[in-house]
């Protein structure tokens, strides 16, 4: 498959305050993220709120300038943000927001913002426009009598499928959604992420998908990275991350997935909150909350390392075998 998205080394400092007269502290947000999407492929990345995913993200798609590190994009280093040709590409690159009603304008109607990107990218004559937001609606699963609805008239569900429908609309090569169902009923759910295969399918798009549920990124994703205080701590194809996780992280994220005949007893409780990112352990991140931490583990980083020539975690123990390997 062809790489469409391609990240290098990317690293995103921000500087904090911890109160009015501090100093400002930097904050490494995301630190050192490569990965590769494919052409109609779907990467999911999951972890802990703070660990970086809706950071790295924004920078995939160059809303958040990568302190350092590059994004490409077919091949080609991305643009200048604001530029001409960074606007062009982000056509290309859409993403679906979280909470769909912070997102849309409550003064609108629907039809109206599915068309705005329509208009102004100029993507068809302005005669079409109503017959191509109708077409871009039922691709959703909404109605032409629902046209003239505004965003507070619909369902949490209903509003997300205009997102999608919007983002659509400059029928783009990648979409970055970030949490798109956390916000939705359980029920609800399922449809959306249904929905978004389904489109994923038809138009071959490549998608990021972000979450903290995995039970959703199963359901989902091709490919799974694992992320921890802004870096990949594991990187393997969803079946894998499921079915065999090394990572001592991953292992404790996926056994909190419900499984059918799983025992609840089975399951990894990690100690502790993730850590402060501006206070970042020394060594292995991880290491204040690892069951399995050795003294190794509080001096020296971990290094994400290719393991049987198709999969990659971060974990002194992996370099000796000793992390048990059924999950
Ligand atoms: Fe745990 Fe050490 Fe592996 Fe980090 S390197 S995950 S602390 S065993």
């Amino acid at each position: 498959m062809t790489v469409l998205l391609e990240a290098k080394q990317l690293v995103r400092v921000y500087e904090a305050r911890h109160g009015l007269w501090s100093k400002p502290t930097p904050v490494r947000a995301v630190d050192g993220v490569s990965l590769k999407v494919s052409a109609g492929e779907t990467l999911g990345i999951v972890g802990e709120s703070g660990s970086g995913k809706s950071t790295l993200g924004r920078v995939l798609l160059g809303i958040d300038p990568a302190t350092e590190g590059q994004v490409l994009f077919d091949g080609k280093p991305m643009p200048a943000l604001g530029t001409l040709a960074w606007r062009r590409l982000r056509a290309q690159m859409q993403l679906v927001f979280q909470d769909p009603l912070a997102a849309l304008d409550r003064r609108l109607p629907i039809a109206e913002q599915i068309g705005e990107p329509l208009v102004i990218h100029g993507l068809v004559a302005k005669a079409d426009v109503t017959e191509r937001v109708l077409e871009l609606m039922a691709a959703v699963g909404l109605r032409r009598d629902q046209a003239g609805r505004y965003p507070h008239e619909l369902s949490g569900g209903q509003r997300q499928r205009v997102i999608i429908a919007r983002a659509l609309a400059t029928e783009p090569r990648l979409l970055v959604c970030d949490e798109p169902v956390s916000a939705l009923d359980v029920s609800i759910q399922a449809q959306v992420v249904n929905l978004l295969r389904d489109l994923q399918e038809k138009h071959g798009i490549a998608m990021v998908f972000i979450s903290h549920d995995l039970k959703v990124v199963r359901n989902i994703a091709d490919r799974v990275a694992v992320m921890y205080l802004g870096s990949i701590v594991e990187e393997a194809s969803s079946d894998e991350i499921f079915a065999r996780p090394l990572h001592p992280y991953t292992r404790a994220l996926v056994s909190s997935v419900p499984i059918p005949g799983r025992k609840l007893e089975s399951r990894i409780i990690l100690q502790g909150e993730p850590p402060n990112p501006a206070k970042r352990p020394t060594g292995c991140a991880f290491h204040p909350r690892c069951p399995m931490a050795q003294a190794s583990c509080r001096s020296s980083v971990p290094a994400l390392k290719m393991l049987e020539g198709k999969r990659m975690a971060a974990c002194h123990l992996l370099d000796l075998s000793e992390v048990p390997l059924v999950a």
